[in-house]
């Protein structure tokens, strides 16, 4: 229910300042096809004339199209009916993670940080309860979600000015003034591209007058401006900010400085192309969440542009690396479109996600792989190959199949990248027949005051990864070299090799045998000398644990479980820890993990090898066995034996 608009409603202001209004119109090229009623009222000094044409050219405007949001079909999912309801008592949804959602006054403090989560204070000002607001009144034709959403609006704008910005003094987010949150780049971006779909959405609601639409200009051109302005250095966010910066330019082609906005976005995304995609096309911050994010940001501004006859404006090659990224994509992906939570990926929905592969086959109706994605497999073809390679971003996939039957393990191996990545060198997640066994610990939260900042520690230590730590001290360097990767039939072989620490060099070798199951060798060599320690890390289960013979098996009782054993070619112990996974933000779940210690005299080597045997019936374990040789090791499973060579 929503309540009736109330006495705070006038709490608001309702208008923007007079010159904010008079200034609006001088920011549009007048010639433009289409504003000549609006250029004669202009040139008779009838302001308010002119105002009111303008309202009347862009409600009746059909050349100009909007691919992520028809105003006409939208209707919003029960989440976002929610949100808008909530919205309209001033409940803002913010951020996931922290619902109920706070309420920010009946006269609205846009400078409200309940939790001293940096996400909490930014993401207020992308106003994600707006558009849903926008949606709902479509669907019911409910006028006070578009008086509320104009009330809010101009009051955004009253009391989030934008002061003098310089970036440089807003370094301590704790005691940053509002102007860094209301106006950061990125979330300025942000709103250049929802406004769009707010606009369309309550264009033709009562509240959305002429002197609105004035208002609403005037301030989204200083958005442009200042994005113009005011660019992120690098990574992801530069990307956001090119993006939203050429949907600016193509959805409001009537401001003198569109072709401008539209120019610099396209020059900015062909030239970070080149240097935040690595040639294996994997995005440069080694973060499943953030790739994909990128292929998003690189494919809506060739599908925005398209869409308004924009054509040519980005080369063949950029066309070619967004399909390269895709099938990356789709190669790291699991047979239920899950990827790996390593760094700061968090789960997708994998309706959300069909979505995007539906979207994907229109641009790319030749790719087979995306087709059957985007057709649940009733159309198109899984790609040719199972295990693959990425060796400049360094993951690598050891696979036996696609469909929900396969063995998936993706190991990130890589070299150094930037703030999402994490710590985790030679960590990996393995998923058999429909289940995640080793799920990576995911990140939990972003940044914050120091008690947020210790919940993001936790997650990002090397610790809590699938792999070899110190003296459980997070890893030094991350510039894993490869020693080999080979596929041949019935074995798959990846050997990698880490400076992991000061005097310590940890080598993985991973074999896929039968394609059937995993044996690592860990080998921790060089001058250094401490407790080396292996760490695994359950999906939430309840295993059944033998120490002493340093074994843990999960008990399902489906007859899809994993059997893990370690053997140390020196004495190892095994115990178990602390164990955490989120796969979304503020939510975890308690789960076991173990840690495989031995202790490393200087100069010595310390040395692991761990079978991982997915798909057996936990209560009927094989008989298993290892034994370490001078260049190869022996495998036992029952009484069949393996050679593996190092
Ligand atoms: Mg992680």
């Amino acid at each position: 229910m929503i309540r009736q608009v109330s006495a705070l409603f006038f709490l608001l202001p309702l208008t923007a300042p007079a010159s904010a209004q008079t200034a609006a119109i001088d920011l549009l090229d007048l010639t433009h096809p289409g504003l000549e009623a609006v250029a004669a009222a202009q040139a008779a000094g009838d302001e308010k004339m002119a105002a009111e044409a303008l309202l009347t050219y862009y409600r009746q405007r059909h050349n100009v199209v909007c691919p992520d949001m028809d105003p006409v079909q939208t209707s919003p999912t029960p989440e976002e009916r929610r949100w808008a309801d909530e919205g309209m008592e001033h409940r803002f949804f913010v951020h996931s993670g922290y619902q109920p959602s706070y309420h920010y006054g009946d006269d609205i403090d846009w400078q409200y940080w309940p939790v001293k989560d940096n996400e909490l204070r930014w993401q207020l000002h992308r106003m994600k309860w707006w558009v849903p607001m926008g949606k709902t009144y479509r669907a019911t034709g409910d006028e006070r979600y578009a008086a509320e959403w104009c009330a809010q609006y101009l009051d955004w704008i009253h009391k989030n000015p934008l002061a003098d910005y310089r970036e440089e003094e807003a370094c301590d987010w704790l005691h940053a003034d509002n102007v860094y949150f209301a106006w950061r780049p990125l979330e300025t971006s942000d709103r250049l591209e929802f406004q769009i779909h707010q606009f369309l959405c309550f264009l033709p609601a009562d509240a959305f007058d002429a002197e609105f639409l004035l208002a609403f200009l005037d301030n989204y051109h200083r958005h442009a401006e200042h994005v113009m302005g005011h660019f992120s250095a690098s990574g992801n966010h530069l990307l956001f900010e090119a993006q939203r910066l050429i949907f600016a330019g193509v959805f409001f082609p009537e401001f003198r400085d569109a072709a401008s906005w539209r120019a610099r976005g396209v020059e900015i995304l062909n030239r970070e192309m080149g240097k935040q995609v690595y040639d294996d096309g994997m995005q440069y911050e080694l973060d499943p969440h953030y790739h994909l994010e990128s292929i998003n940001i690189f494919f809506k501004a060739l599908r925005m542009m398209d869409a308004n006859g924009y054509r040519n404006e980005f080369p063949a090659e950029y066309l070619a690396t967004v399909e390269r990224m895709i099938e990356v994509h789709i190669a790291c992906s699991f047979p239920d479109c899950t990827t790996p939570l390593f760094s700061d990926n968090r789960r997708h929905d994998t309706e959300m996600l069909r979505t995007i592969y539906r979207q994907w086959a229109e641009v790319f109706p030749g790719n087979e792989a995306i087709r059957r994605l985007a057709t649940e497999g009733h159309e198109g073809a899984a790609p040719d190959y199972f295990s693959h390679a990425f060796r400049t971003s360094g993951f690598y996939v050891l696979r036996n199949g696609w469909d929900k039957n396969a063995t998936v393990a993706i190991v990130k191996a890589g070299p150094p990248a930037f703030w999402h990545n994490q710590p985790d060198n030679g960590t990996f997640e393995l998923w058999s027949r429909g289940r995640n066994f080793l799920p990576d610990s995911g990140c939990y939260v972003y940044g914050g005051d120091k008690e947020v900042q210790q919940l993001r520690n936790w997650f990002r230590q090397t610790c809590v990864h699938n792999t070899l730590t110190l003296d459980n001290r997070n890893l030094e360097k991350s510039e894993s070299r490869l020693i080999q990767w080979r596929t041949e039939p019935g074995l798959t072989t990846l050997d990698l090799e880490n400076p992991s620490y000061e005097g310590l060099t940890h080598r993985r070798t991973v074999w896929f045998v039968d394609e059937r199951f995993f044996v690592i060798l860990d080998q921790a060599e060089g001058e250094a000398a401490g407790q080396v320690a292996l760490h695994y890390h359950l999906v939430e289960c309840e295993p059944v644990e033998e120490a002493s013979k340093c074994t843990v098996t999960t008990r399902f009782g489906d007859g899809n479980d994993l059997a893990i054993r370690v053997f140390g070619a020196q004495p190892t112990t095994m115990e178990r820890r602390e164990g955490w996974v989120s796969r979304t933000y503020r939510q975890r779940n308690p789960r076991p993990s173990y840690a495989f210690t031995a202790k490393k005299e200087a100069g010595h080597t310390v040395r692991f090898i761990t079978l991982l045997l997915p798909g057996i019936d936990g209560a009927a374990v094989p008989r298993l066995d290892a034994t370490l040789h001078d260049g190869y090791i022996r495998v036992k499973i029952d009484k069949k034996r393996y050679k593996l060579e190092y």
